[in-house]
């Protein structure tokens, strides 16, 4: 074993596996890193890993990721997605970590020219540059073709051990893939809900509005969505693991649910204190999307575990709820 030690960042997509398995097999000890927001969950890297034989450690960042979001210095991709301040800040963030955990340098799947934003040569030496930490990364899957950094100069790593992946072709990836016995997942990446349009639609919702934390994007996730004015938004679940999450989330919001029969729970989220009137029609929604209910039936609504507030109401016609759906 070398006696050098790498923070490997780790998507779940199959270069990030492959980039840290190759460190492993070149003798390095390697520590599998993913960094949890409310857009990328850790379900697909935890599976990844665990067929690659490789222990993961899971960080959550979403705040300082949030706070990234509302200004990122190098811009979005195609939708929501700040993917080179994204990388720069996980490299920054890995870099605390690599302190804490007595590593010595940081490796990454990145190939050079893969993809048209985060990969190209002048953003990966952005990333390097936001990161603060540019001369500890190495890409070991590409980085005979880039400058050499530390753990090269230092001679921790030789550079001939390291490959020259270049491009967007995946044949050398699965190739390398099937020497690992990693034959059956070949996925490049994904899972990153900054790149799904619907998904972005109601985040730019929060945006515009400016009630975009950590929660109201947990939120985003679950259920119909409901823009009511600029002070309030309304969610309705549409399957019961949504009913189960609003319940979870709903910290000191108002929920509703439908006196006399089962039927969706619906979540106020208020920049203040909602009115009657705004309850009333938060109430008229979530009864329209309440099959059994009457055309006029009575809802409960309150803070969680008290429900004990009703309003009685009609049910909101599909037409009039076009001005408020946002999904
Ligand atoms: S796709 Fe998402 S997780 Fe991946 S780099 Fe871009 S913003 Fe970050």
């Amino acid at each position: 074993m070398n006696k050098y030690k790498a923070i490997a960042l780790v998507s779940g997509g199959l270069d990030s596996i492959l980039s840290a398995l190759w460190m492993q097999k070149l003798g390095y000890e390697v520590i599998p890193l993913f960094f949890e927001t409310p857009f990328f969950t850790p379900k697909k890297a935890k599976s990844a890993t665990c067929a690659a034989g490789l222990t993961l450690t899971v960080q959550n960042i979403s705040e300082d990721f949030l706070q990234m979001l509302k200004h990122p210095r190098y811009g979005f991709g195609k939708n929501f997605n700040p993917c080179v301040d994204c990388h720069g800040l996980m490299f920054r963030k890995a870099a605390e970590f690599m302190a804490e955990s007595g590593a010595d340098f940081l490796i990454s799947g990145e190939v050079l020219g893969q993809r048209r934003m985060s990969q190209r040569m002048d953003t990966l030496n952005a990333v390097r540059k936001l990161s603060g930490v540019a001369e500890l990364i190495i890409r070991p899957l590409s980085q005979k073709l880039l400058p050499d950094t530390k753990p090269i100069v230092e001679g921790w790593i030789d550079k001939n051990n390291l490959l020259d992946f270049n491009g967007r072709g995946r044949k050398r990836q699965i190739q390398l893939a099937k020497e690992f016995k990693l034959s059956t997942f070949v996925s490049p990446g994904g899972g990153c809900l900054l790149t799904e349009s619907n998904y972005c639609k109601k985040l730019k919702d929060l945006f515009d509005y400016d009630q975009l934390d950590v929660r109201q994007a947990d939120l985003l996730k679950y259920g119909r969505q409901f823009r009511i004015n600029g002070n309030m938004k309304l969610l309705v679940g549409k399957t019961e693991q949504d009913n189960e999450m609003i319940e979870k989330l709903a910290a000191n919001y108002i929920l509703l649910t439908p006196e006399y029969v089962t039927g969706p729970l619906g979540l106020i989220l208020h920049k203040g204190k909602p009115s009657e009137d705004e309850i009333r029609l938060a109430a008229s929604i979530l009864l329209a999307y309440t099959n059994k209910a009457e055309t006029e039936d009575s809802v409960l609504y309150g803070k969680k575990n008290n429900l004990n507030l009703k309003a009685q109401v009609c049910k909101m016609s599909l037409e009039k709820m076009k001005n408020y759906h946002l999904n």
